[in-house]
């Protein structure tokens, strides 16, 4: 049996984790945690017998404490809870599937308390990554990466040497808005950006994936997983999401992993690698490719990317300052109080006044991203 806990099991990734769960009997749940929706996580308690669930809402935890009184389970709540799913249960493995900058203190709890780390949550390593890969070298345990793009790195990558790589090549849907104009993208709502030609996600990370902050993100991400500088990681527009990320190597080989879009597949690889399981999904049929297209990013129209480049290379606080404000800045666009383009020029306007904090240390990282959030709830969007 391989003991897993799951945060953010309610989610797209959760589910899909919870998925991959059924199709592997020796797979068994300690821990599940979730943001408030009690009724799906007690159906998951009940098929999966954990020992922890963990609510981050209180009144939500008090829900679910009346719905599984007749179970064995502990049912917390708040960050401690989080943390208890996270690090506190005997599971080998952390899957990290919630959304936002909450997921630090839990995946840092859980490094230290010896868990290997399935990563989804990118807001993480993104403005973390410098405290985390450390932490996970002196504590000798592996960041496995979930996001399909990094574990193709990943699979591609195949324990070659850093040295080796010349760059990373990390692909990119275009999203629903590939090829619109900047008039056209102050045209879009939240309803239009909500519609992913490809994957079906959360609302966070589809609005990410229209805007491109997504793979900004991704291109950190990366950095920091396969210690790669801005400058060998190129983002390749590729609207059929067949390749899902390559690496060109010093002697001119490029090698990738291909396959239908399904996060089921990178969910399973990281669970169970260095073994590659069977798993009874759709398969990639070549001969009914017509074509595979890749074209560089617009970066002139597509502002958040070059800013996310910019973020990385500045380092420090900054790449905090491009996640809190495309937080709080998807919350408004959700909420039709700002345009679609509004987004990367709130974060633009946030980066321009922020000085960077060399290493920042996780408090310097929270007190910024509340800096941020207490800024732009006040925002004159004119600005
Ligand atoms: P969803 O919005 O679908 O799910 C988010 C999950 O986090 C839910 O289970 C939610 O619980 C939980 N959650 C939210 N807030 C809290 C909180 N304060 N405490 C505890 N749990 C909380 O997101 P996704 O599954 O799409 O994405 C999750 C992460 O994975 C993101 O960081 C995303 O960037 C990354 N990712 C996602 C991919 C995808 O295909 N979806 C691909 C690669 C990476 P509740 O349901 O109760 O609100």
């Amino acid at each position: 049996m391989k003991k897993i806990s799951i945060l953010g099991s309610t989610g797209s990734i959760g589910t899909q984790t919870i998925d991959v769960v059924r199709n592997n009997p020796d797979l068994k749940i300690t821990a599940l945690a979730a943001g408030s929706n009690s009724e799906m996580l007690e159906e998951q308690i009940r098929e999966f017998r954990p020992s922890v669930a963990a609510v981050w809402d209180e009144k939500a935890a008090e829900d679910l404490r009346v719905r599984v009184k007749d179970l064995d389970v502990r049912v917390l709540s708040g960050m401690d809870g989080l943390i208890e799913a996270a690090a506190g249960t005997d599971a080998e493995i952390t899957v990290t599937a919630i959304v936002g900058m909450i997921g630090i203190c839990p995946t840092i709890e859980a490094i230290k308390a010896g868990k290997s780390i399935a990563l989804a949550n990118k807001e993480t390593l993104v403005t973390a990554g410098h405290i985390i890969m450390p932490m996970a070298k002196k504590y000798g345990v592996r960041i496995l990466p979930v996001d399909s793009e990094h574990c193709a790195i990943f699979q591609s990558l195949n324990g070659e040497p850093e040295e080796r790589v010349e760059k990373i090549l990390l692909t990119c849907s275009g999203g629903p808005f590939h090829g619109y104009t900047t008039s056209q993208l102050e045209a879009v709502t939240p309803e239009d950006a909500l519609r992913h030609p490809i994957w079906n996600m959360g609302e966070k990370i589809t609005i990410d994936s229209a805007t491109l902050v997504n793979k900004g993100m991704e291109v950190m991400e990366a950095g920091w997983l396969f210690g790669v500088d801005a400058n060998r990681i190129q983002v390749v527009i590729h609207p059929q999401s067949v390749l899902h990320s390559a690496v060109q190597f010093t002697d001119g080989a490029v090698i990738g992993q291909m396959g239908t879009p399904d996060m089921r597949l990178p969910i399973q690889y990281a669970l169970f690698w260095p073994d590659r399981r069977a798993m009874h999904t759709e398969r990639l049929d070549l001969f009914a490719l017509k074509s595979l297209t890749f074209e560089r990013p617009d970066m002139e129209t597509f502002r958040a990317l070059p800013l996310a480049y910019r973020a990385m290379r500045e380092g420090g606080s900054m790449p905090t300052v491009f996640n809190a404000a495309n937080e709080c800045a998807v919350e408004q666009f959700l909420s039709h109080k700002i345009g679609f383009t509004d987004i990367w020029k709130i974060i633009e306007n946030c980066m321009d006044d922020h000085t960077a904090i060399p290493d920042p240390s996780v408090e310097e990282i929270l007190e910024v991203e509340k800096e941020i959030r207490g800024r732009i709830g006040h925002r004159n969007l004119e600005h």
